[in-house]
């Protein structure tokens, strides 16, 4: 049988958690993994022990920063004109649309495959890596909350759609093939949302505060 894992792990403190609804301060019950704590008040939960959440996040927030890193190394789109072929990488694509006067649809490009994928993944890595060991890394709180803040920007999937829709508008004399680019990026949504759906932000909150009273 698997071993369970308790939380909160406190080194002979105590843990006190206060209720995000009426403010009642508990001291925090140890749950076992896969259950959660509830307020005596009013029955709100207090913290979560999700199974194996910081492996969850640091594994697919990991595989997240190598797919981008595919993403743009390697061609979105492969084009054969009248026998001649091209790729475009993301970067071309995102030149492309700005010279096709999509400014706005290019500067997205940057924003939803770079700026915002790395903001979440990679600060989702440097907040849970160090928590598995129950430590935090300088400046933890802060990245924990840009990468919150950061979390409606992540829409990848509409992202693509209205790239790949203006983009075969403008080759629609070319034969048109995805490259791994664009596979890359699918697979980086899904990890992503996989990376997030892992963890609790309750739970994250919870676990960066007992890591830094030890
Ligand atoms: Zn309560």
């Amino acid at each position: 049988m698997r071993h369970r894992e308790t939380w909160p792990r406190t080194a002979g403190r105590r843990h006190q958690a206060a209720c995000h609804l009426c403010d009642a301060l508990h001291d925090a019950p140890l749950v076992e993994e896969g259950r959660e704590a509830r307020c005596r008040v009013c029955g709100e939960v207090l913290y979560e022990n999700r199974p194996a959440s910081l492996e969850r996040a640091v594994a697919f927030g990991t595989a997240s920063l190598v797919l981008m890193l595919v993403a743009h190394t390697f061609p979105f789109l492969e084009l054969d004109a009248q026998g001649r072929e091209a790729e475009m990488s993301l970067t071309g694509a995102a030149l492309r649309l700005m010279q096709e006067g999509s400014d706005l649809l290019g500067l997205a490009v940057g924003v939803f495959t770079l700026l915002a994928p790395l903001i979440l993944a990679g600060g989702l890595v440097y907040v849970c890596l160090p928590l598995m060991w129950g430590k935090a890394w300088p400046g933890a709180v802060q990245v924990t909350r840009l990468v919150q803040e950061a979390q409606p920007w992540a829409m990848l999937e509409v992202f693509i759609l209205g790239v790949l829709v203006s983009l075969l508008k403008l080759v629609k004399l070319a034969e048109v093939e995805l490259g791994i680019a664009f596979w890359a990026l699918g697979l980086l949504m899904i990890c992503l949302t996989a990376a997030f759906a892992g963890i609790d932000r309750r739970e994250l909150w919870d676990r960066l505060e007992v890591a830094r009273e030890q």
